[in-house]
């Protein structure tokens, strides 16, 4: 099939290409490199010795995206590209419904010109918000409690309409739980820019010394040690998810929200400690007050994802440790070790 994935030079697209690389479809990457760099793409092209298209352009930007698409002609669109940080989204909310919302219509209408009628999409479990009950499962009500989860929800509803308005659409929203690690390589990974807002690029970059010692934000939680849960998913586990929703998206059409989680909840503290045993590494860290806005546990009922597509998790929390030490060890400044 011909793929087309914005966002393929992040931290979850870049897993993907070299997944879909693998399966031998033809790729055409979209990235502005806004919060990605080139260098991801040459590993992937040097580790699955496959060569792909490129275009360096914002999904904003209507007329460059309708003609790459014309151009490329894609069977699907795997649509990344987007702002991610949760903080930041509060801060500056009309940066992320430009991005994320308009950034998705202007995908569309390309899509609609170029005669491609199927999308796999980066939502999350974000939209769920405070938990009804758990494991969430794809019937729980949505109730975003931030900007950047109120994105993903409008998308999902874009999405649900556009289906609705074209027998022939197909769109697949890939609820993310938490998804960590990196290929087993070592030659890519996750990058932040900045001081990493999440758990394990923060406890990789402690652990390479980076930074001095871990907060752990809460530690009077309602969960088996006092601090937060979340259903972690090894980044390559992801990446077969995209693959396997790719060929759903061949054989079916519609709107079908699934979680993309292993169902299992670890704490802040089950990381830490699978993070020492996998770099053989201290971690120090000290108890902080909560942070704000943050649920105390939630996970994954993953069935949907098993009966529909096919998929299901394969690595565990001490493969995701492993595989995120790899890539931290190997490249302790990210993709800028190299310069
Ligand atoms: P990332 O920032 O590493 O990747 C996003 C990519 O999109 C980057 O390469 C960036 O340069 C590009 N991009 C951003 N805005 C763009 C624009 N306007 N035009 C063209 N390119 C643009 O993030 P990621 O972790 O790989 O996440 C990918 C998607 O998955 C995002 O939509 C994110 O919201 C979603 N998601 C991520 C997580 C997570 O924890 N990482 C969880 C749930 C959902
Ligand atoms: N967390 C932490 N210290 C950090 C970053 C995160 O204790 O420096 C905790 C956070 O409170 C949550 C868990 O780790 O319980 C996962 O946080 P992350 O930001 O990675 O994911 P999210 O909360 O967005 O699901």
């Amino acid at each position: 099939m011909r793929v087309f994935l914005t966002g393929g030079a992040g931290y979850i697209g870049s897993h993907t290409l070299l997944e879909v690389l693998s399966q031998d479809h033809q790729v055409c990457v979209y990235d502005d490199f806004s919060n990605s760099e080139p260098e991801a793409l040459k590993r992937v092209a040097k580790l699955t010795n496959r060569s792909f298209d490129t275009v360096e352009g914002d999904v904003l930007d209507r007329a460059k995206i309708q003609q790459s698409l014309i151009d490329f002609k894609p069977d699907v669109v795997v649509h990344f590209a987007g702002k991610k940080a949760v903080g930041e989204s509060t801060e500056k909310p009309l940066m992320y419904y430009r991005n994320n919302v308009d950034g998705t219509l202007a995908l569309l209408e390309g899509m609609e010109a170029a005669g491609c009628k199927r999308i796999v999409f980066s939502s999350s479990a974000t939209v769920y918000g405070e938990p009804h009950y758990l494991p969430y499962d794809e019937h729980h009500p949505l109730a975003p409690t931030n900007p950047y989860g109120m994105t993903k929800y409008m998308v999902e509803l874009i999405l649900k309409d556009w289906c609705a308005s074209n027998v022939k659409n197909t769109a697949v929203l890939l609820r993310y739980f938490n998804p960590v690690g990196a290929h087993e390589s070592g030659e890519i990974g996750e990058d932040p820019n900045d001081i990493p807002n999440n758990l394990m690029p923060f406890v990789s970059q402690v652990a390479v010394g980076r930074r001095e010692k871990l907060s752990v934000f809460g530690g009077d939680y309602e969960t088996h040690d006092g601090t937060g849960v979340r259903d972690y998913i090894h980044v390559v586990d992801l990446a077969k998810a995209h693959a396997a929703a790719i060929q759903f998206a061949d054989g079916h059409s519609g709107c079908e929200a699934i979680n993309v989680g292993s169902g299992q909840g670890s704490s802040v503290l089950d990381l830490v400690e699978a993070f020492k045993s996998a770099s053989g590494r201290d971690i120090p860290y000290e108890v902080v007050a909560r942070r704000a806005g943050d649920i105390a546990e939630f996970y994954a009922d993953p069935t949907k994802a098993d009966k529909i597509l096919g998929w299901k998790t394969e690595r565990n929390l001490s493969d995701m440790c492993k595989s995120a030490w790899n890539w931290q060890s190997r490249n302790p400044k990210g993709y800028n070790s190299i310069k």
